[in-house]
């Protein structure tokens, strides 16, 4: 009989949400396989995914202690648990009371658990009376977030994975599922392969994987996706493909939405776009005949400092053909991140409060405050990801608490981050690898927990909540993120944080989601964990309604039950080029490697497919700039610069370049950082940061 433990789980890194079986043999060595009975993955596993035994068993650069300064010129050194958080309550005690509860801060991460995040929301939002906490969840969703508010009127992903098997028609934009939402994609393609009838556009300025079974490629210019998708909006009513029936009645600002699309001539919006007239028409024809038609999303649209505008402004094509609510059909952001999904259900960013309930109403702070017993929840939105470190840098937040995430890769204009964290007063990093850059900044570093080392749930892409089971114990004193979360939070004094199981924090959270649109009071911890996968909601003594897709019934979270059509407008206010800077510069993920290369990096296999950063240029831009395949080149922007192989290749449109995002520094040189280059210019609503535009120059070196 096989002896080894074994214990099913949920992948740790992108949004999918694939299912996993994990052993420990008798030596303590970990094995992983995709789980076959799971729903989203029946058993597949895409390059990262598959390796993930690799980087658990790896355990060479695991922080097992944690560590401590007593003042910024003193070395850091070993210290017990309670040292640790007695002093750093004492210093956060300390600011609270001299400059007040905005003085400090926590800046966590969408690979939080769930249980994690809601401690981590309740102790700053109930208890220390700011709301400075945001994720690097503002990094990636947060626009699509604001897209969903304003026109579904929630937070809501209204689609399942098995839409795909049911849409003729898939709008792919500003992403490239093939490489980051593999297994996902893997569906798609099986779809088309099945389907050749099938329809795939892809809209990206590169010719990606993802582009290899589309029936068309728009390979517009950086930036210019409201005009593409109001050319197609154009387009559409045109040809009389939208439906009436559903627009008056289910839909409001339809009629402005037509003048704005008509203030343009399909040419113009070509023009603009960079792409021929009669693709758009193409692309609208492969719209309009959809039965099916499900519009995919990432980080092309969300980093963008238009980023809520090209939300709004791709939602409203499902709008106006009624193509929401009903199978095969509907918006659908991918997400990222494993978690981003369930921090965003937790209230798990700066403008939130649990359960989608909203900041800015009164009632619903009463309600939390109630619910939680602490102090009154402040009415001023928190800090978000980019402004925390703007406020360091000034000097009015003294204190920053950094949770399993690396800011000094991830964030845009990098070097302005070292700059603030250096003036930090006080910085405390709870993280599990030794790697990550931040750590020359800390005051305090708390060895947190890894995968498969603590127990807790996920939401994926498809608000489908899956629970994490424990397998190993956590190296040398590392510790759970929920639980370092809460002895911190007692050592406080504040009351309400002495679970003794997830399952309490978790029964917690699932109570206040009663009654709203996202309850899930009827999912005990018993049940999750039995199901191990189940989507929202799942309310308490009702019979389950379809969860699988929202607004069925037609009837949407706003006031008045009616989708928004906004008509947005489609100018671009990023970084534009000039004489000096002349390209733009966008960025992105490779294949292989994950975020800031924490985990991917330690895994051989992975490294292999692309071993270092390059810069692609296309070869109409590399002869004009005299660079030739291979050479070393200078990119600089108005913050900085980086230095790199080129790589010619036409996938990349001309007068663009694209860098990789994971590199960071290398001992003790910074020159594959793409956000060296990157800028802080923010969409005004999401206040997601401009990722994929900003101008750049290039130099042989
Ligand atoms: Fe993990 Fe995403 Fe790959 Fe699935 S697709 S195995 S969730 S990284």
């Amino acid at each position: 009989a096989d002896k080894r433990i074994k214990v099913e789980t949920t992948c740790c890194y992108c949004g999918t949400g694939c299912g996993i079986v994990a052993w420990q043999d008798r030596k303590g060595s970990v094995a992983i396989e995709g789980d076959k009975d799971h729903p989203v993955n029946k058993g597949m596993l895409c390059s990262k995914g598959m390796n993930l035994h690799y980087t658990v068993n790896d355990r060479t650069d695991r922080l097992l202690y944690p560590q401590m300064r007593y003042n910024k010129n003193l070395p850091l050194q070993r210290v017990s648990w309670d040292d640790a958080l007695d002093r750093t309550a004492a210093v956060f005690k300390t600011f609270i009371e001299k400059y007040g509860p905005d003085s400090v801060a926590f800046y966590i991460s969408g690979q939080c658990l769930t249980e994690e995040y809601y401690v981590v929301n309740k102790l700053i939002k109930g208890f220390i009376g700011s709301n400075n906490i945001d994720t690097n969840s503002r990094l990636c969703m947060s626009s699509a977030v604001m897209g969903y508010k304003m026109a579904l009127g929630e937070d809501s992903v209204p689609v399942c994975y098995d839409d795909i098997e049911l849409a003729d028609c898939f709008f792919v934009t500003g992403a490239n599922p093939a490489w980051c939402h593999p297994i996902i994609w893997r569906r798609v393609e099986a779809h088309k392969a099945e389907n050749p009838h099938v329809k795939i556009i892809v809209v990206d300025p590169r010719k990606t994987d993802s582009c290899s079974i589309a029936d068309l490629h728009l390979q517009i210019n950086p930036g210019t996706d409201v005009t593409l998708n109001h050319a197609i909006g154009r387009v559409l009513i045109e040809n009389e493909d939208i439906d009436y029936q559903f627009i008056n009645d289910h839909t409001e600002g339809f009629e402005n939405y037509r003048s704005t699309v008509f203030s343009k001539t399909l040419e113009e919006a070509a023009q603009i776009c960079g792409i021929d007239s009669r693709d758009i028409i193409l692309a609208a024809r492969y719209i309009g005949a959809a039965k099916g038609f499900l519009s995919m999303w990432t980080m092309g649209l969300n980093q963008s400092v238009v980023g809520v505008n090209k939300n709004l402004s791709l939602i409203n094509l499902n709008l106006i053909t009624g193509h929401i609510g009903k199978a095969g059909s509907g918006p659908f952001s991918l997400t990222g991140q494993p978690n981003a999904m369930g921090g965003r259900e937790v209230g798990g960013l700066s403008n939130l409060l649990p359960a989608h309930r909203n900041l800015n109403d009164p009632q619903h702070r009463k309600y939390v405050q109630e619910f939680w017993g602490g102090t009154v929840i402040s009415e001023k939105p928190g800090l978000t990801a980019t402004e925390m470190f703007e406020a360091l840098d000034k000097g009015t937040l003294k204190a920053i608490w950094i949770m399993c995430t690396n800011p000094l890769v991830s964030l845009p204009d990098v070097r302005f981050v070292e700059k603030a964290l250096k003036k930090a007063k006080f910085v405390v990093v709870q993280e599990i690898s030794s790697k990550p850059q931040t750590l020359a900044y800390a005051d305090v570093i708390l060895p947190a927990a890894a995968w498969l080392e603590k127990e807790g749930t996920m939401t994926n892409s498809e608000r489908r909540i899956s629970h994490l089971t424990k397998l190993i114990d956590p190296p040398g004193e590392a510790m759970p993120d929920r639980e370092i979360i809460c002895r911190f939070a007692q050592k406080m004094g504040y009351p309400g944080f002495d679970y003794e199981t997830d399952a309490e924090v978790y029964q917690e959270h699932t109570k206040l989601t009663a009654e709203t649109s996202i309850d899930i009071s009827g999912l005990t911890y018993g049940l999750i964990k039995g199901l191990k996968t189940v989507q929202w909601p799942y309310p308490k003594d009702k019979m389950i309604p379809d969860s699988k897709r929202l607004f069925t019934d037609k009837q949407f979270y706003t006031s008045s039950k009616k989708a928004i059509i906004h008509s947005v407008d489609d100018q671009l206010t990023s970084e534009l080029p000039t004489t000096d800077f002349p390209l733009i510069l966008t960025t992105g993920r490779t294949r292989d490697q994950w975020h800031t290369m924490s985990k991917t990096g330690k895994v051989n296999k992975l490294n292999q497919h692309l071993p270092k950063a390059l810069v692609e240029i296309h070869p109409e831009d590399a002869v004009a700039l005299g660079v030739e395949d291979g050479n070393i080149v200078s990119i600089t922007s108005r913050r900085g610069n980086v230095q790199m192989k080129a790589s010619l290749t036409t996938a990349i449109k001309s007068g663009v370049v694209f860098l990789p995002m994971h590199w960071g520094k290398l001992l003790n040189s910074d020159l594959n950082r793409a956000n060296n280059l990157t800028n802080n210019l923010l969409d005004p609503l999401s206040k997601e940061p401009d990722f994929k535009f900003c101008a750049v120059n290039v130099q042989k070196f």
